[in-house]
């Protein structure tokens, strides 16, 4: 709730005319809680998590030939049965503990200095706010990783998350409650560490899911525009992760790949990458490869 009465009292009290989208911010959020504005994140999730996996599931339901080919573990092809009882069990959970989880921290949005007036942030400081989120967010998110890896803890609970060898789009949130509640701290470090505004938080859960939802596609896309992203791992990236599964110590890291090399543990994928070209030669054309995929160790998946 914004406390201006009128877009001239907001222009008076700034000393300056409202840009065009402060305008339109004032006219949205003049007259709603701060409380409703936070809560607008968990439509936010529930669309993203909704929608973004759906063109996926239509190439998974498909197979359409031509991109078949950039399908990391292209023999592992799950039914619409299969896929929609990973998103019933997102839904669940995402009722059970995201939700109520979103609504019970509005105390911490409101301690860490979440700010939902004007003026708006720039660009630029949108930017570097998200910057630092993610590198936040990738850090420690690669210690709980690694260490969820251990004995206990992956049984207990990473296991959950690791069901899918071959991760499809609706898996990315798929996980045990308590990994979504310990993976909650690292999305809301950064923020912490460098509070924004309220529209930089809801661009950061959101683009935060769609680049979990991107790395589980299952897809290794040439064009993807993350591939102009300095040291994103990517969907590979994270897919040698699950195929790997429990004794998986490799590719730990959620968004970018500098964690895993500085750490030493993305020595198996490295491996993998290398001695794929190799494999393939001396086998005579008789190895699948696209896209640099480990499409090798396929049949253990199958
Ligand atoms: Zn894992
Ligand atoms: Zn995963």
């Amino acid at each position: 709730m914004l406390p201006y009465a009128s877009i001239s009292a907001a222009e008076a009290a700034l000393g300056r005319n409202l840009t065009f989208a402060e305008t339109v911010w004032f006219n949205y959020s003049a007259t709603k809680s701060n409380y409703f504005l936070y809560c607008h994140n968990i439509l936010f999730l529930f669309v993203i998590f909704s929608i973004v996996p759906l063109p996926l599931v239509f190439l998974e339901l498909k197979r359409l030939s031509f991109l078949n080919s950039y399908k990391i573990q292209p023999k592992v092809h799950l039914s619409l049965n299969e896929m929609l009882r990973c998103y019933k069990d997102v839904l669940v959970m995402f009722f059970l503990v995201v939700g109520p989880l979103q609504l019970a921290s509005y105390p911490t949005i409101q301690m860490i200095g979440i700010r939902m007036g004007l003026p708006l942030p720039s660009g630029w400081e949108i930017l570097a706010q998200l910057l630092v989120y993610f590198l936040v967010e990738d850090y420690t998110n690669y210690w709980i990783h690694r260490f969820l890896h251990n004995g206990w803890g992956y049984e207990k609970i990473h296991r959950v998350h690791h069901e899918y060898a071959a991760p499809i789009g609706f898996a990315a949130p798929y996980a045990h409650w308590a990994e979504i509640l310990i993976l909650g701290i690292p999305s809301f470090l950064g923020p912490a560490m460098v509070p924004g505004h309220i529209i930089t938080f809801w661009l950061w859960i959101a683009l935060r899911q769609i680049e979990a939802i991107d790395t589980h596609s299952g897809y290794d896309f040439p064009w993807s525009i993350t591939k102009y992203i300095p040291f994103y791992g990517g969907a590979e990236y994270h897919d040698y992760h699950h195929y790997v599964g429990r004794q998986s110590h490799s590719n730990f890291a959620s968004v970018f790949t500098y964690c895993d090399y500085i750490y030493g543990t993305d020595k198996g994928f490295r491996y993998q990458k290398k001695i794929l070209p190799k494999l393939k030669e001396d086998s005579g054309n008789g190895v699948e490869q696209s896209g640099g995929s480990y499409k090798t160790q396929q049949s253990k998946s199958d």
